[in-house]
């Protein structure tokens, strides 16, 4: 049985000077109920909190433990490094190397300028496609999340939705005028709004397959037809690839869907569990980010030597093997197989969306396709199968509007271990 004594106590503790006791609002369970687990180690595809229980962890600290924790040749390369000094401020061949390894991974990337966090790319890449284009909207997507900068927090999707606030107070309508919002996978609502406001708008940003409002796939087409509306009404292409980015293929969903953008957004995966974000895409555009051309963006930090040696290790290792997104495609394969089995077994509606080894389930008996068919999924169901999986060893994202990233760490018989967990919990649903 586990039992959760240290964890309370830290969280009792934590609340006294950090708000909600957490840094990120997602970590604080609120939507779920009961108290966050403060996590003591972690160990492939195994996390171990303060108690000393142990978990199955479908979370991969929101995307970036792609080949699992603690991967030794990243900890041993961090370390090396580490002796070296840890930031100079100032260039490393390093920062070179990364840069030219993800040019021969990605398509599209002629330059690429690191950040440290995926906020801080994609608000970058809006910057430089407002100064590219000399247009101010831009659309994005109705539950899309795209970091935290004022402009993006409207219809957020993630921690936004998870906590249901509706305006954000602090962010002025003056900065969110220029945002349009579309419902995901609508492509006549896209075209309205682009017929509304012929040549104002700058860009689309779109997660390629979202992950913000739970995992939802673009339908066929829908992205093809953002790159035409694009392509005519001479406004870029954004793909927020933090979660995807090296994760869907070795060269992103880009890659993997067939599709070209104009800029591209990274973070997670990239930065191999230290912060990290990057923006790139065709020099045309790229060089008018300062200090080529007049569009300021900076970073006392970026390019930091342990979070590019950390980074460049683990896409090393990626971009040496493909098999690995075949195996982690597989297992996530394996796994929704699981759950649809387990789910008709209780008679229980379920939907599971998944593509390579991003994926979620939604207590929901119809199509999950953008936002609003989120948000009509029975999260109450969701929570106590929340915490059934819990106390049974498998740690799942708390709230259903997070998508789940597998690791290669994962074993058959984890997966086998999570599915036994899921048919013992929808018993428990069904019996209160
Ligand atoms: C996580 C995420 C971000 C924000 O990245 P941070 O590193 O948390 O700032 C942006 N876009 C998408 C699609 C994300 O999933």
């Amino acid at each position: 049985m586990y039992t959760y004594e240290s964890s309370k106590a830290a969280f009792e503790r934590a609340q006294k000077s950090i708000p909600g006791g957490v840094n990120s609002p997602v970590r604080a369970f609120k939507n779920v109920g009961g108290i966050p687990l403060f996590l003591e180690k972690a160990e492939g595809a195994y996390l171990y909190d303060i108690d000393g229980n142990k978990y199955v962890d479908f979370v991969g600290s929101w995307g970036p433990m792609i080949l699992g924790h603690a991967h030794r040749p990243v900890i041993e390369a961090i370390q090396k490094k580490a002796e070296k000094s840890t930031s100079f401020g100032a260039p490393t061949e390093l920062e070179t190397e990364i840069a030219e390894l993800i040019k021969s991974m990605v398509p599209n990337v002629d330059l690429i300028r690191m950040v440290n966090s995926g906020t801080e790319a994609c608000m970058s890449a809006i910057r430089l496609a407002r100064g590219y284009t000399g247009k101010n909207k831009f659309i994005k997507f109705d539950g899309c999340y795209h970091g935290h900068a004022d402009m993006f927090l409207v219809n957020a999707g993630s921690g936004v939705a998870t906590l249901n606030i509706q305006t954000v107070p602090g962010v002025t309508a003056g900065v969110t005028n220029d945002t349009l919002i579309a419902p995901y996978n609508d492509l006549e609502a896209v075209k309205k709004l682009v017929a509304e406001h012929k040549d104002e708008i700058a860009a689309i940003i779109v997660e390629p397959v979202a992950g913000n409002m739970g995992c939802v796939l673009p339908k066929v087409g829908f992205l093809d037809g953002l790159r035409a509306i694009c392509d005519e009404n001479k406004m870029l292409l954004i793909f927020d690839e933090v979660m995807t980015g090296f994760r869907q293929s070795k060269g992103g969903a880009q890659a993997r869907l067939n599709i070209d953008a104009d800029l591209m957004t990274f973070g997670k995966v990239i930065g191999a569990g230290l912060p990290v974000g990057a923006f790139a895409g065709k020099k045309e555009i790229m060089s008018h980010i300062a200090p080529l051309g007049n569009v300021y963006q900076a970073g006392t930090l970026s390019g930091n030597p342990l979070a590019m040696i950390a980074g460049f290790t683990l896409l090393s290792e990626l971009n040496l093997h493909p098999e690995y997104y075949t195996e982690l495609a597989e297992k996530a394969a394996y796994l929704k197989k699981g759950i649809i089995d387990v789910f008709a077994k209780h008679d229980e509606p379920v939907q599971v969306n998944q593509l390579g080894s991003m994926m979620s389930l939604f207590f929901n008996a119809a199509p999950v396709t953008d936002f609003a068919t989120s948000a009509a999924s029975d999260q109450a169901k969701f929570s106590k199968f929340f915490h059934g999986l819990l106390k049974r060893g498998v740690y799942l994202p708390a709230s259903q509007y997070e998508c789940w990233f597998l690791s290669n760490a994962l074993t058959i018989a984890d997966l086998d271990f999570t599915i036994k967990a899921m048919d013992e919990s929808l018993s428990e649903l069904s019996a209160n």
